[in-house]
């Protein structure tokens, strides 16, 4: 089935960046009884009938926020953005040692990894509880100052960390790490790869992070002929995903091969082969990634003739 955006994407948020810094606005929205907050709990998401079919976020009003659970978050909620005009928030509740006891005082849910239900979710939901549970887990790790070492404080409703020294005060934004993600392509096959940590048969595109000083097209070079041994000549973009799990922003790509005998690095991969069409397809198939990943659509697209 082709979709018309990558999953994880598509939040119908409205970020609202000029919100953040209006502290007149902030304050009136966490006193609206219609504002919702999205719970975290350890990088959990409080998810209701998450073993079932069709699992649903569980959201809490901010109506609450005097109530019960305001002693349960160390730090204020951080706004996530606007939809038809809501103000939602996110809160990490990490703190709590007994998270059942505080799924239940929300009403219903239990705590799971979003990468376990994501995916049967409805796409809004997922794309903003992916956003919530990224911009949370940066926020755990950016405490303390990385120039001076000394605590870090929220500000802009939690698009900024700032080092509470004044004679510091550098600003600390939440940040995402590009990861190049590509399926290489030689006429009428494509190379997959296994990492060991897949389930068993499970063979994906390669992938790997971005570094300093390396356009998008180089790492795709250099990755493939890491994992691999292949080298590839034209590259050519796809779509990008966000995959806050924790914090990478997935860059989609085709290239073609220039080169076709494969050396795997034996660390990343434990093996790599060029697949045919009909490997992939049907009775018997090769087994491919998880249906919420952009590995999986890069490969139906190329399946379906739509690469490139
Ligand atoms: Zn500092």
């Amino acid at each position: 089935m082709t979709r018309a955006f990558n999953w994880y994407a598509g939040s119908p948020l409205e970020r609202s960046a000029e919100r953040r810094k209006d502290p007149d606005w902030l304050a009136a929205a966490l006193a609206a009884p219609a504002t919702r907050l999205v719970p975290l709990w350890r990088n959990r998401s409080l998810i209701a009938a998450a073993e079932g079919p069709a699992p649903r976020a569980v959201l809490l009003p901010l109506a609450q926020r005097h109530a019960w659970w305001q002693p349960l978050v160390s730090e204020p909620p951080l706004l996530l953005g606007l939809v038809d005009g809501v103000a939602w928030f996110a809160a990490d509740f990490s703190g709590v040692d007994d998270p059942e006891s505080l799924a239940a005082a929300a009403g219903s849910g239990t705590w799971v990894d979003l990468r376990q239900v994501g995916a049967q979710m409805p796409a809004g939901e997922a794309a903003i509880c992916a956003y919530a549970r990224g911009l949370l887990w940066w926020h755990q790790r950016h405490r303390f100052c990385g120039v001076c070492g000394r605590p870090t404080l929220v500000e802009e409703a939690g698009h900024v960390r700032r080092c509470s020294d004044p004679a510091c005060a550098a600003p600390h934004f939440p940040r995402t790490d590009p990861a190049v993600i590509m399926l290489v392509v030689d006429g009428d096959r494509c190379l997959l790869g296994r990492q060991p940590r897949f389930l068993p048969g499970v063979y994906s595109t390669l992938a790997g992070f971005v570094e300093p000083g390396e356009s998008l097209e180089e790492a795709v070079a250099r990755e493939v002929f890491e994992e691999a041994g292949i080298e590839v000549g034209r590259v050519s973009y796809h779509s990008s995903q966000p995959w806050p799990f924790p914090s990478s922003l997935m860059l989609g790509f085709y290239a073609e091969a220039r080169t076709t005998t494969i050396q795997v690095d034996g660390f990343e991969l434990e093996d790599a082969r060029w697949f045919a069409r009909a490997d992939l397809q049907g009775e018997g198939a090769t087994r491919l990634p998880r249906p919420d990943s952009i590995a999986r659509r890069l490969i139906e697209d190329w399946l379906a003739g739509r690469r490139g």
